[in-house]
């Protein structure tokens, strides 16, 4: 038990602290247990041009935990921290591309986009472009179906190499959007640095449309400005019809959200989308 009889020893012996590395190596056990066990699930919310038409959809990755499904906020974070997400991005990608393949060629899926979340650690492997490249060639994914979704965080790592990393991608036919726009570092130049091809409306602008005249001005700013650097613009967590009519007559590309589709297992998905039920595997 411990004693305050010498600063290190007290810390080191401090038994909430012993409990939290305990609950964190058997956490980390568990999600290299889950990982192994494919308990990792991809579910993949639609996305929809103005016309309300399907383009594509988002995948959005569930821990099922026995009888538990925990979303992401449960354990992105951690696995970023442990170095796990490297293999879980790599599960999440593998598994995108795999239904991107399964949907190519047919009538209703054949065309649509996939967005796959990276997270910032995963860009800053230097293998990243060759394990994406070495996953497309497996799975027979068509690259330019395939969106990658970066946070405002990547522009607070080595710009250099970054760039380079996306430009890489980019070559072999591979888009970018950048996710959660407008509330983290961004430095305009960067839009014109990065091969983007979308920006993605944060949520938090789009809940207070309509509620918050500072939400619609910068709404509409952020549109002006996609469309003055050419960028698709996707706004995320449209909920309501007010929203949705703001945005469309705004001028924005697509649109996801609660009203339009939640986020639903893949297979799901498919079935719901495809013209015939791709005879999903
Ligand atoms: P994100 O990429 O910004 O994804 C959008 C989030 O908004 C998703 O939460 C989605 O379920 C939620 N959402 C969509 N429409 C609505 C709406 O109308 N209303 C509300 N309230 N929410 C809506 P989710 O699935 O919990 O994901 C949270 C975050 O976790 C994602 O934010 C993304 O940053 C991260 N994430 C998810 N999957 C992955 C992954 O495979 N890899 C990595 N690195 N991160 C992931
Ligand atoms: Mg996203
Ligand atoms: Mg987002
Ligand atoms: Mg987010």
């Amino acid at each position: 038990r411990a004693k305050a009889d010498g600063r290190g020893v007290a810390r080191f012996f401090d038994p909430s602290m012993q409990d939290a590395a305990d609950r964190r190596a058997a956490f980390e056990a568990a999600m290299r247990d889950g990982l192994s066990l494919g308990q990792f699930r991809l579910f993949c919310q639609p996305q929809f041009d103005c016309h309300g038409n399907l383009t594509g959809g988002e995948v959005l990755v569930r821990w099922q935990r026995g009888a538990e499904l925990l979303g992401p906020d449960h354990f992105i974070g951690f696995a970023e921290e442990s170095g796990l997400i490297l293999p879980l991005g790599e599960h999440v990608l593998k598994e995108s591309c795999r239904a991107l393949a399964r949907w190519d060629g047919d009538a209703m899926l054949g065309h649509l986009k996939l967005a796959v979340n990276v997270s910032v650690h995963q860009m800053r492997d230097p293998e990243f472009p060759e394990r994406v490249a070495r996953i497309l060639d497996v799975t027979g994914a068509p690259p330019g179906r395939l969106y990658l979704e970066l946070t405002e965080s990547v522009f607070a790592e080595d710009m250099q190499e970054i760039t380079r990393r996306m430009f890489e991608l980019r070559a072999r036919g591979i888009c970018f959007a950048l996710d959660d726009f407008g509330t983290g570092y961004s430095s305009l130049a960067y839009l014109q640095r990065f091969p983007l091809s979308a920006l993605k409306i944060d949520r938090s602008f789009v809940r207070n449309l309509g509620i918050d005249p500072g939400s619609a001005s910068i709404v509409e700013a952020i549109i002006a400005l996609a469309r003055k650097f050419e960028l698709e613009i996707v706004a995320e967590g449209v909920e309501l019809e007010a929203q949705r009519s703001f945005l469309t007559h705004g001028g924005c590309s697509s649109l996801q959200g609660f009203l339009l589709g939640r986020p639903v297992p893949m297979a799901e998905f498919e079935h719901a989308y495809s013209a015939a039920g791709v005879g999903h595997a």
